[in-house]
């Protein structure tokens, strides 16, 4: 008999593990320093369907469009890292990034990462060179 408790897979929220969590909130981290010290575009809180902001952080993100892009793109490559554990994006062979998406993490991983460390933040560098 078929079960009719079944709910289609992509109507349940996924869950994200704790590694999950912290790449995500670095990536965020990352991105948010890099739009406010670069951009002095219009920029409006950032929302994206596959992840609650607020379950990851507790300050609000507030982005540029172009940023705001970059972030959802960037998301959508973690979220779907076919590797466990997963490797340094540096020294992965999947290569996910994709064309000017690639270039532009790798500036702002470069700048974020530089401005971090300057004020002390070793913490999320040391995260992101895991
Ligand atoms: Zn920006």
């Amino acid at each position: 008999m078929a079960c009719h408790c079944n709910i289609p897979e992509k109507q349940v929220p996924r869950e994200f593990t704790s590694k999950e969590k912290s790449d995500i909130r670095t990536l965020m981290r990352f991105v948010e320093v890099y739009c406010r010290e670069k951009h002095v575009l219009e920029k409006s809180p950032f929302t994206f369907n596959k992840v609650d902001v607020k379950l990851i952080r507790r300050k609000d993100l507030v982005l540029c469009r172009e940023c705001t892009k970059l972030l959802r793109y960037g998301l959508t490559m973690r979220l779907k890292c076919p590797h466990d554990p997963k490797p340094m994006c540096k020294k992965c062979a999947t290569q996910c990034y994709k064309g000017q998406y690639r270039s532009k993490i790798r500036e702002i991983m470069k700048f974020s990462g530089i401005y971090l460390v300057k004020r002390g933040r070793l913490d999320m560098l040391y995260h992101y060179l895991k």
